[in-house]
């Protein structure tokens, strides 16, 4: 998650609270997912395989803010789904920076042209486009071809009009790293931020054969940090997290550090993973066993690098241990030598599935609302 320098004071200053408050585990980005609906299908999309009446839920503009204030972070992303297409986003966006938060609209930018008059540039906006690679590589991605020049004709566009734009790509098993290369190179022309981030082995992507494991991102990473050596990419991570990419830290995952709220509530443990939901932001963090998550601790975890859950782990040792984000600073990604040892997977618990059971939980949820609402309008009418 990108943190430039305002936020760095302002996510410092939130720290620095959290930590005088005495509290162990405190959130520092919200992932609100207001809708699963996309308009696109990417292969490696672990979000939109759900039945139509889930993909037709949204969450309320008010139940977006409400999530908002409950939980605190100072930063709110709205990945999706495809964020654009819930008609009250500008509605949503608005309140939320209204109440100071930095917020990152993560589209695929199929629809930012025509909709950017819903917003107003702000210090605290930024639209986070996807953008896997150049443009044979994301058209691929994304199954669709011509995406790749509507994308690059947005972030234009949104810039034309004063908008913080930056990029995310997902990397996947298969992606060289000369060719990410030339896409970091393509985006400093662009003058665009970039968050990576390995792709989580969604058990629900249509492909499940390009995902990395560990041992293949890190050697991926440190290639690619390699050719970018004397070059200025602007990645929107902080170096710890970039270091670990590279292989050289021994970080252990903070889940609650990017929670996630969606349709079906608080979800545990993490953005990623949905292994149950609570009602409030307190009791997600006070009932998931936040023990029996992450690498070396639960076979889902297993070939996990992602930023949500490791970026916070980044961020907590940098405030704990500023010498050691300034060493890397100072010396750059290292991107020889030996590796930081890896997590044991001998004592990992084994996976349990459980997505069915929750889609035919909402479902019965959603079919006692309509029957609810149909009972309501016949007594009204009568
Ligand atoms: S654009 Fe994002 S949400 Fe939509 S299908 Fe692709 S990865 Fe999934
Ligand atoms: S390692 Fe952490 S972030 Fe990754 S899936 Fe597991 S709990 Fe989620």
């Amino acid at each position: 998650m990108a943190i430039p320098f305002l936020k760095e004071m302002r996510i410092g200053g939130y720290m620095l609270k959290q930590k005088l408050l005495g509290r162990k585990r405190y959130p520092l980005v919200l992932m609100l997912e207001p809708l699963f609906r996309c308009n696109l299908a990417c292969a490696g999309c672990g979000k939109i395989d759900y039945p139509d009446a889930i993909l037709n839920r949204r969450m309320t503009a008010q139940e977006c803010w409400d999530a908002a204030d409950e939980c605190g972070a100072p930063m709110v992303a709205i990945p999706g789904g495809e964020p654009l297409i819930h008609k009250e986003i500008g509605e949503i966006v608005r309140g939320l920076v209204a109440r100071k938060k930095f917020v990152s609209l993560c589209t695929n930018a199929l629809l930012l042209e025509k909709k950017l008059d819903l917003f107003e540039p702000s210090p605290y906006l930024f639209f986070s486009v996807h953008l896997d690679g150049m443009r044979d590589h994301h058209d691929k991605s994304v199954s669709q071809k011509g995406v790749f020049d509507r994308a690059v004709s947005a972030i234009k566009a949104a810039k034309a009009r004063g908008f913080a734009v930056n990029v995310n790509a997902t990397i996947f098993d298969g992606h060289a790293a000369e060719d990410i290369a030339k896409f970091l190179d393509f985006t400093s022309e662009l003058g665009v931020g970039v968050s990576m981030s390995p792709g989580y082995a969604y058990e629900r992507a249509p492909d499940q054969e390009h995902f990395l494991n560990r041992t293949k991102t890190k050697r991926l990473f440190r290639d690619v940090f390699a050719l970018g050596k004397g070059k200025k990419w602007n990645f929107m991570h902080s170096g710890l997290f970039l270091d670990f990419l590279a292989g050289n830290q021994e970080f252990e995952c903070t889940p609650w550090g990017m929670p996630a709220r969606n349709i079906f509530g608080w979800q545990k443990p993490c953005y990623l993973l949905g292994e149950g939901y609570a009602k409030t932001f307190k009791e997600l963090m006070d009932t998931t066993e936040w023990d029996s998550y992450g690498t070396g601790k639960y076979e889902k975890c297993a070939n996990c690098m992602a930023h949500c859950g490791y970026e916070p782990t980044a961020a907590n040792t940098a405030f704990s241990h500023p010498f050691k984000a300034l060493a890397v600073a100072l010396r750059g990604i290292r991107t020889k030598g030996p590796m930081a040892p890896e997590i044991d997977l001998s004592k990992q618990r084994p996976a349990q599935y459980v997505f069915s059971e929750q889609v035919q939980k909402k479902l019965s949820e959603i079919r006692r609302d309509e029957t609810l609402a149909a009972q309501q309008k016949a007594s009204t009418a009568a």
